[in-house]
C-alpha cells in the first residue's frame, strides 16, 4: 500500500504537470514558507496546507506544495502578507516606544549630554547638562569653549567653571559624530564637585596625619632653639652683672638669641601655613621651596638617625603650575618613605638625592633613597589608597594615593622605580605657563 507521503508526491507530479497554479506554490515555497517553524504553526493554526508543513519534511513539501489548489496558495499568500503586516506594526511600536526610552533615559540620566551641530549651535541637551550651567548662558559658553579644546580621542578632562559665585567641576569629553544626521558631536560630561569637595577634605586629613606624626619630633625640634635660648640668655644675664661687659660678646650673644628665635619661628610659621586650607586655584611654584619647605618640616626625622640629604637642581628651574602646599605635602610624602626606609640600614650609607632637571615644558624632580627599594607588591600598590607595610599608627597608607592625585591634578606624573641601592620616586610636573 502506498504510504500517504507518497502520493502527495505523485500527486503533487501529476498536478504538477496538469495546472498552471503549479507556479504559485512553487513560488510560495520556493519563497520559504513552509521550511520554518513559525510559519508552520501560523498555517495550520489558520488554514488548508496544515499538512504540507505538519506532516512532510521538507523536501517531501515541495512536492506537496505543487499539489496544492491556487485557492490555498492564495489563502496562504493572504495570510503570509496580513502577518507580514501585523508584523511590521508591530516593529514599529517596538522602535516607537524603544525610542521614547532612550528619550527618557537621555532626559533622565545623571550624565550630562549636549548634542551640537556643525556651526558649534546647540541642537538639545538634558537635565543634567542644564543643572550643571544652571542655565546660566555665560557657564554654557565658557564650558564649550573649555570643552572645544579638547581632542575627541583624549580621556575625559577636568574643567571647572564659575556659576553664580560657585567653583563647580565636572569631567567632560567630546564625541565627535560622522554621517549621523545633524549631529556633529556631543559633549557629555559628569559632575564631579561634590568628589572634589571630598577629595580636599581627604587631602587636608592626610595633612593633619603628617603634621600629627611629626608632632613629636617637632616638639622636640623647637626644644633646641629654646633650649638654646635659655642657656644664652642666663650667660647674658651674668655677664650684666659684671657690668661693664664686652659689647661685642653682649652683641654675639643677642645674635644667637636671635637666630634661635628665627629657627623656632620658621617650623613654626612653616606648619601654620602647611596646615592651611589650600587655595582653590592654581599658582606658579617654586620647586625649590616647596623641597626645602618639606625637609623643614622633616628635620627632626632627619636627624635621629642622621641621614644626609643631597639637593641637586637645575640652575634657573622655571616654576611649577600647582599649589605650593600640595607640592610640599607630595615631598613630605616621598621623603618621610623614604626615611622610614633607610632607618634601620648601614648608617654609612643613609642617604637622600633630590636631583631636579627640566626639559622640553617638563620639570623632573627624582628622589633617590638607599632603603633598599621596594619589592613587586609594594611596586605595585603604592598609589593604592589605604596600601601600608608600617605598624599600626605609623602609617595611614595615604600618602603614596594622595600625592598621586595632588600630581595628576597639576597635569603631572609620578612613577616609582628601584635603583641598585633603594627606591627612586619621579614626579614630572608641566611647566607653568608665565603671565
Ligand atoms: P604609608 O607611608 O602611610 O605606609 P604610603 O602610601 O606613603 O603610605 O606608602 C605605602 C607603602 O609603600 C609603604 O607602607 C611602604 O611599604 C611602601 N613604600 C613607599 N615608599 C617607599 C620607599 N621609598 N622605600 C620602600 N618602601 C616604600
Amino acid at each position: 500500500m502506498m504510504t500517504k507521503t507518497f502520493q502527495y508526491c505523485v500527486y503533487g507530479a501529476l498536478f504538477g504537470a496538469l495546472f498552471p497554479v503549479v507556479s504559485t506554490s512553487f513560488d510560495l515555497l520556493i519563497q520559504g514558507l513552509p521550511l520554518t517553524l513559525s510559519n508552520a504553526v501560523q498555517i495550520q493554526r489558520d488554514q488548508p496546507l496544515h499538512w504540507v508543513i505538519d506532516s512532510a519534511p521538507v523536501f517531501l513539501g515541495l512536492f506537496a506544495g505543487l499539489a496544492g489548489r491556487r485557492q490555498d496558495a492564495v489563502i496562504v499568500k493572504v495570510l503570509e502578507l496580513t502577518s507580514l503586516n501585523a508584523r511590521l506594526h508591530q516593529e514599529q511600536e517596538n522602535l516607537a516606544s524603544l525610542s521614547a526610552g532612550l528619550r527618557q533615559l537621555f532626559d533622565d540620566m545623571p550624565l550630562g549630554a549636549a548634542a551640537y551641530g556643525a556651526e558649534n549651535n546647540l541642537l538639545s541637551a538634558n537635565l543634567a547638562f542644564a543643572q550643571f550651567v544652571e542655565g546660566s548662558v555665560q557657564a554654557q559658553t565658557a564650558l564649550e569653549q573649555e570643552v572645544a579644546k579638547l581632542n575627541p580621542t583624549e580621556a575625559a578632562q577636568e574643567i571647572s567653571l564659575q556659576t553664580n559665585d560657585v567653583t563647580k567641576y565636572c569631567l567632560a569629553w567630546r564625541v565627535d559624530l560622522v554621517g549621523l544626521g545633524e549631529t556633529r558631536y556631543w559633549i557629555l560630561l559628569t559632575d564631579v564637585t561634590t568628589h572634589k569637595a571630598r577629595e580636599k577634605q581627604l587631602v587636608t586629613a592626610s595633612k593633619l596625619a603628617v603634621l600629627g606624626e611629626l608632632a613629636a619630633g617637632t616638639a622636640h625640634e623647637l626644644n633646641q632653639p629654646l633650649n638654646h635660648i635659655r642657656l644664652v640668655t642666663a650667660n647674658l644675664s651674668n655677664l650684666l652683672k659684671r657690668l661693664p661687659a664686652d659689647t661685642d660678646v653682649l652683641q654675639t650673644k643677642v645674635d644667637a638669641i636671635s637666630g634661635s628665635v628665627m629657627r623656632a619661628g620658621k617650623i613654626i610659621d612653616h606648619m601654620r601655613s602647611f596646615g592651611r586650607s589650600d587655595p582653590a586655584t592654581m599658582e606658579q611654584v617654586s620647586i625649590e621651596s616647596a623641597v626645602k619647605g618639606a625637609l623643614i618640616l622633616l628635620t627632626s626625622k632627619l636627624h635621629d638617625p642622621p641621614i644626609q640629604v643631597e639637593i641637586n637642581l637645575a640652575e634657573n628651574l622655571p616654576p611649577a603650575q600647582g599649589v605650593e602646599s600640595q607640592l610640599e605635602q607630595v615631598f613630605i610624602n616621598i621623603l618621610a618613605n623614604a626615611i622610614d626606609a633607610i632607618r634601620d640600614t648601614d648608617p654609612s650609607t643613609k642617604r637622600i638625592t633630590i636631583a631636579g632637571s627640566f626639559a622640553e615644558g617638563l620639570l623632573s624632580i627624582r628622589v633617590r633613597d638607599t632603603g633598599g627599594g621596594l619589592s613587586d607588591t609594594q611596586m605595585d600598590k603604592l598609589f593604592v589608597p589605604f596600601f601600608t607595610t608600617k605598624e599600626v599608627g605609623k602609617g595611614t597608607g595615604l600618602g603614596g594615593s594622595i600625592s598621586y592625585g595632588i600630581v595628576k591634578s597639576f597635569g603631572g606624573n609620578i612613577v616609582v622605580s628601584n635603583w641598585e641601592r633603594g627606591a627612586e620616586i619621579t614626579v614630572s610636573l608641566p611647566v607653568a605657563s608665565r603671565t
